[in-house]
């Protein structure tokens, strides 16, 4: 379980990054600036490895959550697969040196360019989610004779208990097939002779702060993968599990990392009903990423207002959009301790952009010593942060910055304004 302070914290009255001072970041590089520890996404990973003990295994980092190519580069050398969900993404991957029999493609849109591009990569698995797509994939991969490995993704209907937007088990969500599809799929499985029906897949939702959620699409999956082989008439040799164990952004309690693994080894360990039959992949996005990043950012105005002041600062929804897609909370610290002392008021702290959804916290309690020109750090906002992030405004998005210890690296600087328009045209012409 990672919370929000487990790599980043004050040394010496200033917010740092392991043992980086922020305030010498915002100054070298300026503001909004993403700052990333190393370590915060080393240390789940190397402890879900060795809690997962002696169930075969692949964490494949869903790379949607931070697509950052050092990050990639980082996981990949310690050796984490990729999860997928579009070309970009993959040519990501491969560029960061992922080893393709480690990457997987996740999601429901895959066009058929995408799905070439992949079966020409010779990735691990493609996560199927429609009776069409595999139609497709069948198609395509006959054509290059190939034979696409597939896990279908299975919709086992439970509900994540999470927001309505991330949640993605349900029936009614858009993803994956349900049980009838699969079985059909299973029975008439010569109609795809360009696959190998290998595993399933599943992904329920995310930031998913209990068990039970997981348990109950366990014991589906377990029973949807016996129903499965006996239509095939051969085992499957893979089980994915998905992402969407949730972190500590402000109170939550999530399940540990502990606990979370030994759900896994009770139903697919060796001492299990499977014992071991299937290598479990995992899809990690939010618990490698979620508290291994911070945004960095100035306040730039204080508008006192009757009860409330409006602080603004240069941070917009476009840097960071959760707050604005899902009113998702996100901590937020002065860089300099000393600028949090004192009496508090509450504020809404609110971005630059023209959207009044461009807010980061209504009514939070603020120091009122806190004015313009200081720093602040939003905290959690290593997954789904540059991700998401637009140039709504014609804002560039933030650079970001990898932090290994003392050492800094800018691993991603802004866009300049003339690569923003680059590909644009006024009158048939290049600007
Ligand atoms: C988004 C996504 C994930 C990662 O979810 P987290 O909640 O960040 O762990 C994993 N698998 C699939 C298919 C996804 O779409």
């Amino acid at each position: 379980m990672s919370t929000p302070l487990d790599h980043f914290g004050y040394r010496r009255g200033t917010f740092s990054a392991e043992k980086v001072s922020l305030s010498k970041l915002a100054e070298e590089f300026g503001t909004p600036l993403y700052v990333y520890s190393k370590a915060a996404f080393s240390e789940p990973f190397n402890q879900l490895t060795q809690a997962l003990g002696d169930v075969p295994h692949l964490l494949c980092f869903a790379v949607k959550a931070n697509s950052n190519l050092s990050v990639l580069a980082h996981l990949a050398k310690i050796g984490a697969g990729m999860d997928l969900v579009s070309s970009g993404e993959l040519k990501r991957a491969l560029r960061a040196g992922s080893a393709s029999s480690k990457i997987v493609f996740s999601g429901v849109g895959k066009t058929r360019s995408e799905i070439e591009e992949a079966l020409a990569a010779s990735i691990f698995s493609f996560n199927v989610e429609s009776i069409s797509e595999l139609s497709l994939l069948s198609e395509c991969a006959m054509a290059v004779g190939k034979t696409a490995r597939v896990a279908l993704r299975f919709n086992p209907d439970v509900d994540a208990q999470t927001h309505p937007y991330i949640s993605t088990g349900l029936k009614e969500n858009k993803f994956g097939l349900d049980r009838s599809e699969i079985l059909k799929i299973g029975s008439q499985k010569a109609k795809y002779p360009g696959v190998e029906i290998s595993g399933l897949s599943i992904h329920i939702g995310s930031q998913i702060l209990s068990l039970s959620p997981f348990e109950d699409a366990f014991i589906k999956t377990k029973r949807m993968a016996a129903e499965l082989e006996k239509k095939l008439g051969h085992p499957l040799s893979f089980l994915d599990l998905g992402g969407g164990v949730g972190i500590t952004y402000d109170r939550e309690k999530p399940p540990t990392i502990a606990a979370y693994a030994k759900l896994i080894t009770k139903h697919f360990g060796s001492k299990s009903d499977l014992k071991s039959r299937y290598r479990i992949l995992l899809e990690p996005g939010r618990m490698f990423a979620g508290n291994a990043g911070v945004l960095l950012s100035r306040v730039l105005h204080r508008k006192p207002r009757k009860g409330k002041d409006f602080v603004i600062v240069d941070a917009g929804m476009n840097d960071l959009a959760r707050p604005a897609l899902y009113g998702s909370y996100h901590g937020i610290l002065p860089v300099e301790k000393s600028r949090g002392l004192g009496k508090q008021s509450k504020c809404d702290i609110v971005g630059p952009v023209c959207e009044s959804s461009d807010c980061f916290a209504k009514s939070r309690k603020f120091p009122d010593r806190l004015r313009a020109g200081d720093l602040i750090a939003f905290l959690s906002t290593g997954a789904y942060g540059m991700t998401m992030a637009s140039e709504y405004n014609t804002r560039s998005r933030p650079a970001e910055i990898l932090v290994d210890q003392g050492h800094y690296e800018l691993v991603r600087r802004r866009e300049t304004f003339e690569e923003m328009i680059d590909a644009e045209v006024i009158r048939g012409k290049l600007k």
